[in-house]
């Protein structure tokens, strides 16, 4: 696939950079489809390395343009988790489990339960995932 990258998120018809590698596709859903480059197109200011962003497909389904940085709604929406470490998406039935949301630990009670030997940071971040073939489900948790 070829991404097409504007120069500015003010003129998407303006000047731009067409790119075939450096980025990953994190989740499509129709024609929208969103990305994030480990290596940010040369020229390319307006975005981070890392971003999530929002492009849509073109006539050209091999190519899509970016159109702006993706919300945080729109990572939720795309089931997109915001790690804290790496990546670990754990497999079941021999395939990737799918995403189902987060809960992150500082918008809850940060207090261990009084018996506790162990315990989370108060910025920790709990990802559950079930299986689309067999519906079991795991957690994965990280902290900083
Ligand atoms: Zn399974």
């Amino acid at each position: 696939m070829q991404v097409i990258v504007p120069i500015s998120p003010d003129q998407l018809g303006g000047q731009s950079a067409v790119v075939a590698s450096g980025f990953r596709v994190m989740a499509e859903r129709g024609r929208a489809v969103i990305i994030e480059f480990y290596q940010k197109p040369h020229g390319i200011e307006w975005f981070g390395g890392f971003e999530l962003l929002y492009c849509q497909r073109q006539h050209d389904p091999q190519e899509c343009k970016v159109i702006r940085k993706a919300s945080d709604e729109e990572r939720k929406l795309f089931r997109i988790p915001l790690w804290i470490q790496g990546d670990e998406v754990p497999q079941c039935c021999g395939r990737p489990m799918n995403f189902v949301g987060q809960i992150d630990d500082d918008r809850l009670c940060g207090e261990r339960p009084p018996d506790a030997k162990l315990w989370w940071h108060d910025a920790a971040s709990f990802y559950v995932f079930t299986c689309s073939q067999c519906l079991e489900c795991k957690a994965i948790a990280q902290q900083f």
